[in-house]
């Protein structure tokens, strides 16, 4: 079977470095917070563009604390894609704000700029965009409209390491962006980790704040904070990996053009980037009418896929008690019933993807 993503083939091109690196931590007595973590934070930062990283337990965490940061909670609405991955509106949710849809452009997957008007009311504090897949949203029409209505801009960057944005880096563009480095994400450590990025030295100092018991002295808690650290054996991780993200994005880069120019005529949707946007191809997703059997037919042919996502957030069992609050979301229902991703990946080799292609080709045919 041909994997979706390789992850251990990660491990061993880097397998020296990353092993020195852990062994740095391992060797130094300090685990908890310190240089490693500070470390990471400056050069993550650095290549963001940003000025400020606070590293967090998980990419969820960096989504809560950002809206703790800024105020958000019970009797607040925050404005959220109706399609992305459901850690976007639980974070919401978990501040006890209330997560209000908007639905996607079908053609880019991502929230539309041009519906967003419409879903404010005087009780929406911020926007949470996600550029999800990799491709970043068009963010200089979002920002006009938060900017004009007084809102926050949140931009979930969790599948968006290194993607540029009119040729400048995700990272600062809105208020505050929110990393996963879950390790399959474009920028993965070894186990979970997040981070926030941002120009706002406030917002920053007050995450900073919050991710370590509300304390910046050691038991002196000066707000009701929480314990999302990220690790210094993570961190030193991730120090290794960031310098060969902009390469493996690149492969990445090449095998989507491979598909792009090897798929594109048949009875299938291919990913559409628009002129804004330079993405880094977290995931390949193609969209057919006929995705379970399209499925099935590539998995024969020993190709593994994956759909991102089955169901919606506002079709799961977890928001159930408020779908009808919702209304009608059409277009995230149909996105859901039609996507389907192709293997991608920095180590998916050129054998695999010919191969990947040749199923495709198979499986899209007409009977
Ligand atoms: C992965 C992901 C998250 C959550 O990250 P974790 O580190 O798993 O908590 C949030 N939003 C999106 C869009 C993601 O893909």
């Amino acid at each position: 079977m041909i994997p979706f993503l390789d992850l251990g083939a990660g491990y061993r091109e880097l397998e020296h470095e990353i092993d020195s690196a852990i062994k740095r931590v391992l060797t130094s007595g300090w685990y908890i917070l310190g240089e490693e973590v500070e470390h990471f934070e400056a050069e993550y930062a650095a290549y963001c563009d940003a000025s400020e990283t606070v590293s967090v337990a998980n990419g969820l965490d960096a989504l809560i604390l950002s809206l703790r940061a800024l105020g958000i909670g019970p009797g607040d609405e925050v404005i959220v894609p109706s399609n992305t991955f459901i850690a976007t509106w639980l974070a919401v949710s978990a501040v006890g704000a209330k997560a209000v849809p908007v639905e996607p452009d079908p053609r880019y997957h991502n929230i539309d700029a041009e519906l967003i008007v419409a879903a404010i009311t005087k009780r929406t504090k911020a926007v949470i965009v996600v550029h999800l897949y990799g491709q970043p949203v068009d963010l200089d029409s979002i920002k006009n409209i938060t900017a004009s209505h007084g809102l926050a801009l949140i931009e979930d960057a969790a599948q968006a390491h290194g993607a540029l944005y009119r040729g400048k880096r995700i990272g600062a563009h809105g208020d505050l962006v929110c990393w996963s480095f879950y390790p399959a994400k474009n920028l993965g450590a070894y186990g979970d980790g997040g981070a926030v990025t941002t120009c706002n030295q406030a917002l920053a100092a007050n995450i900073r704040l919050l991710r370590n018991y509300g304390s910046k002295e050691k038991y002196r808690n000066e707000v009701q904070g929480v314990n999302s650290r990220l690790d210094p054996v993570q961190a030193a991780v991730l120090r290794v990996k960031l310098k060969y993200l902009d390469e493996w994005n690149g492969r990445r880069k090449t095998i989507a053009g491979e598909y792009l120019s090897a798929l594109g005529d048949l009875d299938l949707a291919l990913p559409e980037v628009p002129d804004w946007a330079d993405p880094v191809w977290h995931l390949f997703v193609i969209k057919s009418h006929d995705r379970e059997a399209l499925q099935k037919r590539l998995s024969d042919q020993g190709v593994s896929t994956q759909i991102h996502y089955p169901l919606a957030p506002f079709q799961q069992q977890a928001y159930a008690s408020a779908a009808e609050s919702y209304g009608a979301l059409p277009i995230a229902e149909k996105i859901s019933s039609e996507v389907l991703s192709l293997p991608i990946g920095p180590h998916q080799s050129e054998d695999h993807t010919a191969k990947i292609i040749a199923a495709v080709r198979v499986a899209a045919r007409r009977d």
